[in-house]
């Protein structure tokens, strides 16, 4: 089997896992308590938080535990609005996590404005000049797309949003672990992450609340996480997720390298069998994120065929897939229609190798002269 779906989700990381499992087994105390049985699962919970803290740059304080991506999405968009201030910016490709959060704004009677993307699918900075107004609450812009990779200019954004003193989110689910981040230097004020997709546990997240931000909480409950996240810690989890997190960031720029071989050779054995493709995103992306929008070819069908030989990829975004309509983000940068439909996402990760790559590509090249 070939696993190449990573930005899907990534395979737990062993050390990550070894760390939890003293506090699956033995240390189960409510790090709410304050016994002494459960001082150990609050200290290991305050640990973790300082080293996600230290690998983005933040204050131990302004990292809050989340369920995941989607939570730390939802709580960004519904949190933001005040009395003054009734509208949302974000753009056209985000995931659904943060669009369908906005629709619901929308039908509290909020207003929302999406911005639109180029054929790279980086998001118009003049658009957004042109509808921020001091009505804005948020502005949300994925640092990373999960379908075709491209970076945003996140910095420029948090700038312009300052300027009429919104608040600036950036989902960067997809690039946390991946490509270094520290919050300071991007100027946002809001972030989102999951550890799923840098080999942490599935189901845990976190949200960085830049200090002095005014964000209401999502849950109404207990009063953990400073009273700003209701529900008991999933303490083993958010250790877990710490350490995978420490781990990615610091190989970060060796399994960078990595990934860039093994795209390498991946688009050099496509090339040798003379495919029509073209590759979406912009150059500045993910590393090992491949997306191809394959000429007069059935993504779907290729996912299947592929999953027949033991190879796993996705026709767009995991979240999405089982649906064969072409993408929100394929939409929106304008493939031509007889590319797009045969569009499919290979996510390389830290375990593939270069065999794997030029496997893939031939088993593609194959399907597709049987065709
Ligand atoms: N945001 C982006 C960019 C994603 O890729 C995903 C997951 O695919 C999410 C949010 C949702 O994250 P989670 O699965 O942790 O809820």
């Amino acid at each position: 089997m070939i696993y190449a779906d990573n930005a899907a989700t990534t395979k737990l990381d062993i050390d990550a896992f070894e760390t939890m499992k003293p506090y699956l087994l033995e240390q189960y105390g409510n790090p709410s308590q304050s016994y002494s049985f459960s001082r150990t699962v609050k200290k290991a919970l305050n640990d973790a938080r300082t080293t996600i803290a230290e690998c983005i740059g933040a204050l131990p304080e302004e990292i809050f535990f989340t369920s995941g991506g989607t939570e730390s999405d939802n709580w960004a968009v519904k949190g933001s609005f005040t009395q003054n201030r009734d509208e949302v910016i974000t753009s056209l490709i985000e995931h659904h996590a943060i669009l369908r959060a906005c629709d619901a704004a929308k039908r509290n009677g909020k207003k929302v404005h999406l911005l639109d993307v180029d054929q790279q699918g980086i998001v118009s900075l003049s658009e957004l000049e042109r509808f921020i107004t001091d009505k804005t609450a948020l502005v949300s812009v994925m640092y990373a797309n999960n379908e075709i990779g491209t970076i945003e200019p996140i910095k420029e954004i948090a700038g312009i949003s300052h300027e009429y003193g919104t608040i600036m989110h950036t989902d960067a689910v997809q690039a946390i672990g991946h490509v270094p981040i520290n919050v300071n230097e991007l100027g946002v004020d809001l972030l989102s992450a999951s550890a799923h997709k840098f080999n942490g546990p599935r189901g845990i997240g976190f949200f960085y609340i830049r200090k002095g931000t005014d964000i209401k909480p999502l849950m109404d409950g207990g009063g953990q996480e400073r009273k700003m996240r209701a529900g008991t810690e999933n303490v083993a989890a958010a250790v877990g997720m710490a350490v995978a997190l420490r781990k990615n960031c610091n190989q970060l720029s060796k399994t960078q390298k990595r990934l860039c071989n093994i795209e390498k050779k991946f688009i050099e054995v496509l090339d040798k069998n003379s495919l029509e493709y073209i590759r979406n995103g912009a150059t500045d992306r993910i590393p090992g994120n491949i997306s191809l929008s394959i000429k007069n070819m059935n993504g779907e069908m290729l996912m299947h065929r592929l999953d027949l030989k033991g190879i796993s990829v996705s026709t767009g975004a995991a979240c999405n897939s089982g649906e064969t309509e072409i993408s929100h983000v394929i939409k929106a940068i304008s493939v031509p229609e007889n590319y797009a439909k045969g569009t499919i996402r290979i996510s390389f990760g830290k375990d593939n190798t270069e065999d794997d790559a030029i496997i893939i590509a031939n088993e593609i090249a194959a399907i597709i002269a049987r065709r």
